[in-house]
């Protein structure tokens, strides 16, 4: 380890609250590629978790940053700003839900908006509040979405949790239905679960889910936050099914880096909150708005879409070809460029072994390797990638 990047992590560590254990110092990125304050590359197949879909510094996000960070930073939600309401306008437009826009700052914070959406709504109807969530789901860390996430590793020690959440096994519409009670507002579910493991929903699950808050007059939310913003193949994962949820959230890759939620609905819950029930000072940041425009062009100009399919299916191939030929490896499961690798070992070892080789990878849960590479990678960086991958693989698991 170099004296920079010990002297670094020396600072961090008596400065930051352990809540990570990072032992990379990150200076810069481009493409697919980061480097540390050495200066040494690694492939990102994190894309600093699930963010730089367009990869790191591309020229259009860059320049959209810098020119409205010229003009104006923030001007606050009491008067409008072009690139917000522009981007409002074409997230309704990708979702064609033919609603309305709510603009935050991260993942969570879209997830509350949803919740308390469902809540205003359910107060006036019925007088319901609760939200049936998935076990292996994950919504975030603030107290609502913490107690919306049912994994005991988030909830723990934060007791009381926030009311007014039932919980129910994903890819089982018997055990949502149980779940359901003259109390329920609403269904919000991940299409793919990506911390809890990397697991897609089924079509007969999510046209479930559908089918039972039409009949039961529930909400159905869609966590678009990990998944959402092209990288399962469709702009939002709920795309690539048969199924409109009422509302979705987004967040990470949202605005190439910048922090962004948005909280989308369909027509019927455009104007559920109004003045003065919810608000965000930052939300809708003109920067971040500006940012999450060129990412849209960039997905659009530079197929995207189609790329995340394409090298989604050469990552899955040689993924597979892994399973295929050791035994501790066990399957691949994902979607696009949202792939999990399941192990029959610990999978921090394997992020360990990955990082040794050059490529940052992810773990969701402890016997799943996460790949969520930016959209834009090459060909030619897959095979240097998957040579890694082998390389790694080889040393933790081969004779
Ligand atoms: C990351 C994530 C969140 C939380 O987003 P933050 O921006 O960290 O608050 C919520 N839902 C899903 C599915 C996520 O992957």
């Amino acid at each position: 380890m170099s004296n920079k990047t010990q002297e670094i992590l020396d600072i961090y560590k008596a400065s930051l609250m352990p809540t990570y254990a990072p032992s990379v110092v990150l200076a810069s990125g481009k493409g697919v590629t980061v480097r540390d304050v050495d200066n040494r590359p690694f492939y990102d197949f994190t894309s600093g978790i699930g963010v730089q879909s367009v990869g790191y510094s591309h020229p259009k996000v860059v320049k959209a940053i810098q020119e409205q960070a010229a003009a104006m930073t923030h001007s606050s939600n009491l008067f409008v700003n072009e690139p917000a309401t522009r981007l409002a306008a074409k997230l309704v437009e990708l979702s064609g839900l033919g609603g309305k826009v709510f603009f935050c700052n991260s993942g969570a914070e879209a997830n509350e908006a949803a919740i308390k959406l469902a809540r205003k709504w359910g107060s006036a109807n019925g007088g319901r509040y609760e939200v049936v969530t998935f076990r292996q789901g994950f919504h975030g860390r603030t107290l609502a979405t913490v107690a919306a996430t049912a994994q005991a590793w988030c909830q723990e020690g934060f007791d009381p949790l926030p009311v007014g959440f039932a919980y129910a096994d994903y890819n089982d519409i018997e055990s949502v239905k149980a779940a359901i009670n003259d109390k329920t507002v609403a269904v919000m579910l991940e299409a793919v679960q990506g911390e809890g493991g990397v697991t897609p929903a089924t079509e007969e699950f999510i046209n479930g889910v559908r089918a039972l808050c039409d009949e039961k007059n529930l909400i159905m939310i869609v966590d678009e936050v990990q998944a959402g913003m092209g990288r399962t193949g469709t702009w939002f994962a709920w795309q690539g099914y048969d199924v409109k949820p009422d509302l979705f959230t987004c967040a990470k890759a949202l605005a190439g880096g910048l922090p962004m939620g948005a909280l989308v609905s369909n027509a019927k819950f455009a104007d559920v909150l109004v003045a003065p029930s919810h608000a965000s000072t930052f939300g809708g940041n003109p920067v971040a708005a500006a940012a999450a425009l060129a990412v849209i062009d960039v997905i659009e100009s530079e197929g995207l879409l189609a790329k995340a399919v394409e090298m989604g299916t050469l990552l899955r191939e040689a993924l597979q070809g892994f399973v295929d030929k050791y035994d501790k490896i066990l399957e691949v499961r994902g979607k696009g460029l949202m792939l999990g690798l399941v192990v029959d070992a610990d999978a921090k070892e394997v992020v360990e072994a990955l990082q040794a080789q050059g490529l940052l990878a992810l773990t969701a849960g402890p016997h799943v390797v996460r790949f969520l590479p930016p959209l834009v990678l090459k060909e030619s960086d897959l095979e240097e990638a998957v040579d890694m991958i082998s390389d790694a693989l080889d040393c933790m698991f081969g004779e």
